[in-house]
């Protein structure tokens, strides 16, 4: 969501608190305030709106595939707002708060991605029922999101404590909400049509949708910018980011992986695994996130924050050719002097990627979807929008991760 968008929001919008990252991990346990894009009074108990209701439905069990919504079991009564209409009142240890959570992040990432497209997404299952159905607590130990649904049941336990509901997680009902997000704005190939590509760009996209929407809290760009001084894009390269951020999704946006080093596009998509599927999707995740990355080292240049010399070290510490350590010392002086030109810096370089990729999304179609076509739309759409400006830097991610015209599937292999 563009920047000014989103604090015209903390003027107009309906309060709520969400846990940024797990609550076990010490600098997200406090949850923060959010602001939705609905105004205080426009969003009734449940909490529920035009777009979307939460159920919290007893003992359920996860839907069977045949099964669609609504619940028609037992259910705990509505949570309802406080008297100023705003939703920050539960306490964090209720369970009451688990049901907000995941109203108020689901509503999050939808209203973040409805900022970039500027308009209101319709749910591909709006044929079936117009809202989607929310339900947090369900006797299962994962998540999903289905046609006109989601649920979320538990992971796995830490040491000895209690599991802990993925309706507390950001990241988990980000990229289930991109999903939905995917159906809608892509929609959905016949069997005939169907690719590797399709189910492997959909993680791949779902995990991005996660990624932009957690950059979009304060804490997270302050915990990663200030945990590698500012310099994201050696630590990029040379994988240190996964040790620094405690993003789940930075961890698997800033993967190394080449086409020619995850499973073969053309196997069927229903001879690969889960995690199979989602491997294939891992060089387009990668390429996208080096892209945010440069962009956002370009950015600092153009703005002053760092040298064009300083820029020019960082791109040989990253390719090797000179010790990291020559650039850690001055990309620290520079953090240290400016820290907020660097989270400007990221803000925008979000914001770019952002607006691209729901562009792509809403230009591609679903049938024999593959990732040339997915990163030819890329370069197509960045160069009406900005010219020459980042044209090389998304050409060269794309070829580096292999993905592009010049590599046809399994040809790099
Ligand atoms: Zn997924």
């Amino acid at each position: 969501m563009p920047v000014r968008h989103d604090e015209q929001l903390r003027i107009s919008g309906t309060r709520v608190r969400l846990h940024p990252q797990p609550r076990f991990m010490p600098q997200y346990a406090q949850p923060e305030t959010v602001w939705l894009s609905l105004a205080p009074g426009r969003i009734g108990p449940g909490p529920a709106d035009g777009r979307m209701y939460t159920v919290d439905a007893l003992d359920k069990k996860a839907y069977a595939p045949d099964a669609f919504p609504p619940w028609t079991g037992q259910w705990s009564p509505p949570v309802t707002p406080g008297p100023d209409g705003h939703f920050d009142h539960i306490d964090p240890a209720s369970r009451e708060f688990g049901v907000v959570h995941m109203y108020g992040t689901v509503r999050r990432v939808l209203d973040i991605w409805e900022g970039y497209l500027g308009y209101p997404v319709e749910w591909h299952f709006h044929d079936l029922q117009p809202r989607l159905e929310l339900i947090p607590y369900i006797d299962w130990d994962n998540a999903q999101s289905g046609y006109g649904f989601m649920e979320t049941g538990y992971g796995k336990p830490r040491g000895d404590g209690p599991r802990e509901p993925f309706c507390l997680n950001f990241d988990v009902l980000a990229h289930e909400t991109g999903h939905l997000l995917m159906f809608s704005l892509i929609g959905i190939p016949d069997n005939d049509t169907l690719t590797t590509e399709f189910r492997g760009f959909h993680e791949a996209s779902s995990d991005l949708v996660a990624l932009i929407c957690a950059l979009h809290f304060p804490s997270v760009v302050e915990h990663v910018l200030a945990g590698c001084r500012g310099n994201l894009y050696v630590e990029n390269e040379i994988e240190r980011i996964a040790e620094l951020s405690p993003t789940e999704q930075i961890r698997s946006a800033s993967n190394s992986h080449r086409m020619s080093e995850v499973p073969d596009v053309r196997t069927p998509w229903d001879k690969l695994t889960q995690p199979q599927l989602h491997q294939v999707g891992e060089p387009m995740t990668g390429a996208i996130f080096d892209i945010l990355v440069e962009i956002y080292q370009q950015i600092l240049v153009e703005e002053g924050v760092i040298s064009r010399d300083l820029a020019d070290l960082a791109d040989r510490a990253a390719d090797g050719s000179i010790d990291v350590h020559r650039v850690r010392e001055p990309f620290d002086a520079a953090y240290t002097a400016d820290p907020s030109g660097f989270h400007q810096a990221l803000a925008r370089a979000r914001d770019i990627v952002g607006w691209r990729l729901a562009q792509v999304w809403q230009q591609t179609s679903p049938h024999n979807l593959n990732f040339a076509g997915v990163a030819a739309r890329f370069l197509t759409i960045d160069r009406r929008r900005s010219g020459q400006r980042f044209q090389m830097i998304i050409r060269n991610s794309f070829r580096w991760r292999q993905i592009g015209p010049g590599f046809l599937p399994g040809a790099a292999r």
